[in-house]
């Protein structure tokens, strides 16, 4: 079905004014509104055409790519576009429309709650932080806290209502949650729906409040909570605990658990993505004479091999120490970046042996004799 022409919708012409414009559809809305045409597919579908071209034809911007390109100028006009328009859309914007001609009462009422939607009560949600260090990171942990928070109250078990005493169907509401009152207007009857005060939306009265939560069902307690975080967690990452955040009014859904993750920094290895970065220094002569090393890793520690002529700037890769993925792909390495430690300080007699070490054509620079040029170890580094 091709879609009318919006100046034909609201039958006005071409050059309508704003005030012209905001008459049409305002005439049009209370026509075709739900309330005054319940169960009325024809209805609604004007009601919302009508919405669609007021959308349109009321952002000076939209209206005029209406008018050099059509309906093609506006469809899929962000946000907002054309006929993707919800019901609560629409009434979310008749506050604009509609409050100046019925006052406050009105625009409230039709505030995008339809009528007969029951409220469901929900608990907010509950923010912590727990700082895990790189053992718990690597495999995972398993935290125990205790919150101080909203829980169900035990007296009448988060009912709210005294023990013996019961529920029933509230009488304002007649258990629907919403009150719907008729109006006067000029341009004929009208209803309004409205949250309803004397339930608050529950749809029940409780006949007699629990004396220790007021009726509220709920009360300040304290609930200790375990949960697990798996491997592979990394700083400012969020792990949300379903219904472990505070209870909700009179029996609700309770909100979620928030769990902020952060890191402690170790002192000896540095966290790269799922890499471990080992800073090792080796002495002078233990680089030339060849030598082992212990480095520390999340676990326990681990020898390397220096051989002999190992040069600073070397990146040895331990495999799979380091951690393991969040998401299940693997391991990385711990990568261990080797440091020629030159002395700073020499005795005489040390001074007069490298002298006379000096001129060895051993101790030349010669970078073509080396395995890996700088850039190949630099590549390698940073392809793994
Ligand atoms: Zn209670
Ligand atoms: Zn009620």
């Amino acid at each position: 079905m091709s879609k009318r022409d919006y100046y034909d919708v609201l039958g006005v012409s071409k050059g309508a004014t704003a005030e012209e414009l905001k008459k049409a559809y305002r005439k049009l809305a209370l026509k075709f509104h739900p309330d005054k045409n319940p169960d009325d597919k024809e209805a609604e579908e004007k009601f919302k055409e009508a919405a669609e071209a007021y959308e349109v034809l009321s952002n000076a911007d939209k209206r005029s790519r209406y008018d050099q390109f059509g309906h093609r100028g506006v469809s899929g006009s962000g946000g907002f576009g054309g006929q993707h328009m919800s019901m609560d859309d629409i009434f979310s914007h008749f506050g604009d429309i509609f409050g100046g001609a019925f006052g406050g009462g009105f625009s409230s009422g039709f505030g995008g709650q339809r009528s007969g939607r029951r409220r469901v009560n929900r608990g907010s949600n509950l923010r912590v932080k727990v700082k895990l260090d790189l053992k718990e990171v690597a495999h995972g942990v398993e935290k125990k806290i205790k919150l101080n928070k909203y829980v169900a109250c035990d007296s009448c078990n988060g009912s709210g209502a005294e023990k013996g005493s019961s529920k029933s169907t509230c009488p304002t509401c007649r258990g629907m949650g919403q009150v719907t009152q008729v109006t006067n207007t000029f341009l004929g009857q009208m209803q309004t729906s409205s949250t309803c005060p004397q339930c608050g939306g529950d749809g029940e009265v409780i006949t007699n409040k629990c004396n220790t939560c007021h009726g509220n069902g709920i009360v300040k307690g304290e609930e200790v909570v375990t949960f697990k975080v798996p491997p592979g967690v990394a700083d400012g990452m969020q792990l949300s605990i379903s219904g472990k955040g505070n209870a909700a009014a009179r029996g609700g859904i309770p909100g979620d658990l928030l769990v902020l993750i952060e890191e402690k920094d170790h002192p000896e290895l540095i966290r790269d993505g799922n890499n471990i970065l080992y800073d090792l220094y080796v002495s002078f002569t233990d680089a030339a004479l060849g030598s082992s090393a212990e480095i520390p890793t999340v676990d326990s520690k681990a020898k390397i091999k220096i051989t002999p002529g190992t040069q600073g700037g070397k990146v040895l890769r331990l495999k799979g120490k380091g951690l393991p993925d969040v998401n299940g792909y693997g391991k990385g390495d711990l990568l261990v970046n080797v440091n020629i430690w030159t002395p700073k300080n020499l005795s005489k007699e040390e001074k007069t042996i490298l002298e006379n070490l000096k001129d060895s054509p051993n101790f030349k620079p010669n970078p073509s004799a080396q395995d890996k040029s700088y850039f190949d170890r630099m590549r390698e580094f940073f392809s793994s």
